[in-house]
């Protein structure tokens, strides 16, 4: 990322006026090696906002200063920076001038692997032969962000690996979800990973178009299509004891085959198995019925009458993207939602800024940082339920009591003249008790005149339309069904037989999966479940950062069986249970088992089975370097 100087002198001269300065001054304190930059006057102001301005509050004189010392080093030439990996000290006191904030020293180790001052991937001890790599193979199931992250790992170590993917092409959730208006509501410099090239994203939060094209722009980089299996679908696996492999049928536009691998991970994530919600009479509808995440191409909406149930993220996506293009739009909502307000968020990155990202070095990774931090841990303390907070009804505790105020303002503000629609939107549970919405124009597109906020029980379908439980009947022609994701049977989808004829979903009791880290099961030897129960990231985060903490266990754990010469390893009973034991304690003090709502993250007896309740930097901190004492573990036949 070195700048070709003279030639891109003036590219960086026009781009640092736009420059965030929080990052400027980091770039400077790597370049020079001068530390003063990390002192007054030149320190940011502390700024919470999801995306602040990038003048961070520094008086304009010295953010002059700041950019007149990048351009005086990057005028002399290519120079080389002093601190090329500050090292968890100064990375720490980096991190807490650039927010303004006291960052805990646990995140040092984590930021530093995280913006590629240190490797992240699991390494050999020693290599082994080519021969006893040839006899592994790791069988992915799914062609999403888990096994994109996954395959890369195991390239880098050598390891076979094979991944099928039922849908004719590769990108999971952003190839299968075409509704319009579908996008990314983590930003897209912490939802990217941290290894490979840096993609130059065109908005802060962007459409599935673009995040699809990263992923394949990801695999070509990483020769991920030589190992995939378009349009094949695992339909059952089995364990062989006796042979230490896992045996499954595909099956392909040829017919069915039997594949085998020495391990076996599914990728298949959370939330991909629509919830087909049944109402009554829908078979008497004579117009189209369809789930967001069956969408097609072909489906016209304009100057049709459309009825969306559901306002979840898909609803909130969906309904301000067609409202201007529709004869009308009723929005059928079961349960009002908070929304958070973001500033900027549908708006473009600026092509100076796109410049800086891409060519000033260290300028992207501590953008990274910041977009890491701010959709981060930080919101997780508000979740927390203070046994002595007076109020548990509206808030969880004073903070997000706080919360709950500046949300109810600005649900005030946006439909200021519609006391109909306050009286419908602001929600009577505490904030964050559902998954955190993105205010994506939800509530302007709510006032229009076309739109219409339905809050009455639906009672059946008819021919024409819906029928609410006042009698009422609206016309339609399509009806869009946003209601969700069948999330309880996750990997049990797969038909999984592990060692003993233990199926996968008796195992999970149809309804109650459990996972140690989320990722592995007693009796399932060898097999590892991606983003699977209580790994799903609730608090704000990305699930691209959660799948390269899961390919590093992952992979790690491999590393350790062949070079001990394991042929089987599974998770001990004891184990499980203990962090399930924790799991279940740790979200009883968090916000997701407050009575006051339903959400998907909770199971039929309302166990929280989906959502982490640890921190990122936890979780980090426990899948990096398994342990296979916790482990039973069987040598190679
Ligand atoms: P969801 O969050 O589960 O929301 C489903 C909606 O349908 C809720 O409003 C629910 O009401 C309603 N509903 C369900 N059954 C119903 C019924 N029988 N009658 C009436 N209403 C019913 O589903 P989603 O919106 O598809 O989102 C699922 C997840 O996908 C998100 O939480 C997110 O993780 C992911 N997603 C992410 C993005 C993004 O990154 N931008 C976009 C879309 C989806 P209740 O609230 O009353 O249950």
């Amino acid at each position: 990322m070195n700048i070709d100087v003279p030639r891109q002198e003036l590219a960086l001269c026009s781009a640092i006026a736009e420059g965030d300065i929080r990052c400027l001054l980091m770039v400077l304190v790597h370049m020079s090696g001068d530390e003063r930059w990390l002192e007054p006057p030149y320190r940011p102001k502390r700024d919470v906002r999801l995306i602040p301005d990038p003048d961070a509050g520094v008086p304009p004189d010295i953010q002059d200063e700041i950019r007149q010392a990048i351009l005086k080093l990057f005028a002399r030439g290519n120079p080389k920076p002093v601190i090329a990996d500050p090292g968890e000290e100064l990375l720490l006191k980096m991190m807490r001038t650039c927010l303004g904030e006291n960052v805990a020293p646990e995140y040092a180790p984590l930021m530093r692997e995280e913006m590629g001052f240190v490797a992240r991937e699991a390494r050999w001890s020693r290599r082994p032969s080519d021969a006893t790599l040839a006899r592994q193979h790791v069988l992915i199931v799914g062609a999403g962000v888990c096994a994109i992250a996954l395959a890369v790992t195991l390239s880098h170590l050598g390891i076979p690996y094979t991944i099928v993917e039922k849908n004719a092409e590769l990108g999971g959730t952003w190839y299968v979800n075409r509704y319009p208006g579908c996008g990314v509501d983590t930003p897209n410099h912490s939802y990217s990973y941290s290894f490979g090239s840096r993609n130059p994203w065109t908005r802060f939060f962007c459409q599935r178009e673009e995040l699809l094209d990263y992923l394949r722009k990801v695999a070509a980089e990483y020769g991920i299509r030589e190992h995939l299996r378009l349009s094949t679908e695992l339909t059952s696996s089995r364990w062989d004891e006796g042979r230490q492999r896992w045996v499954s049928t595909l099956r392909t536009k040829d017919g069915e085959e039997t594949f085998e691998s020495t391990a076996l991970v599914s990728a298949i994530g959370q939330l991909n198995d629509p919830s087909r919600v049944r109402f009554k009479g829908d078979e008497e509808f004579g117009g189209l019925i369809v789930h967001p995440a069956l969408w097609s191409e072909d489906i016209a909406l304009d100057g049709k009458r459309v009825a969306v149930i559901g306002t979840g993220a898909t609803a909130m996506q969906l309904v301000p993207a067609i409202a201007d293009r529709v004869a009308s739009v009723s929005v059928f909502q079961r349960t009002a939602q908070w929304a958070r307000p973001v500033k900027g968020y549908s708006d473009p990155i600026s092509e100076r800024a796109r410049w800086l990202l891409a060519h000033l070095p260290f300028y992207v990774q501590w953008y990274r940082f910041n977009m890491f931090w701010r959709y981060g841990d930080g919101l997780l303390p508000f979740l927390r339920k203070d046994p002595a907070w007076p109020y548990p009804d509206r808030a969880v505790n004073k903070g997000n009591d706080r919360h709950r105020q500046e949300l109810t303002d600005f649900i005030l503000s946006e439909l200021n003249e519609r006391p109909d629609l306050i009286a419908k939107c602001v929600p009577t549970y505490p904030p964050y008790g559902k998954r955190i919405l993105l205010d994506n124009n939800w509530f302007r597109t709510l006032r229009r005149p076309n739109v219409e906020l339905v809050t009455d029980d639906i009672d059946h379908f008819s021919g024409d339309g819906i029928v609410t439980a006042d009698g009422r009947e609206r016309p339609f022609d399509v009806i869009v069904v946003a209601t969700g994701f069948r999330v309880t049977e996750m990997a049990a989808r797969l038909e999984i037989t592990g060692r003993g004829d233990v199926n996968l979903r008796d195992k999970w009791a149809n309804d109650n999966p459990t996972a140690y880290l989320g990722l592995t099961v007693p009796e399932f030897p060898n097999f590892f479940c991606m983003l699977g129960p209580n790994a799903g990231p609730a608090h704000g985060g990305s699930v691209i950062f959660q799948s390269e903490c899961q390919s590093r266990y992952i992979s790690a754990c491999l590393v350790e069986m062949i070079e001990r010469g394991l042929g089987a390893i599974d998770v001990r009973q004891d184990v499980l249970d203990d962090y399930v034991r924790r799991v279940d304690t740790e979200h009883e003090a968090m916000i997701w088992t407050h009575p006051g709502m339903t959400t998907y993250y909770r199971n039929k007896s309302g166990r929280v089975f989906s959502a982490m309740p640890w921190r990122f930097v936890d979780y980090w901190r426990m899948t990096h370097d398994p342990d296979l004492n916790q482990y039973r573990l069987t040598a190679t036949h």
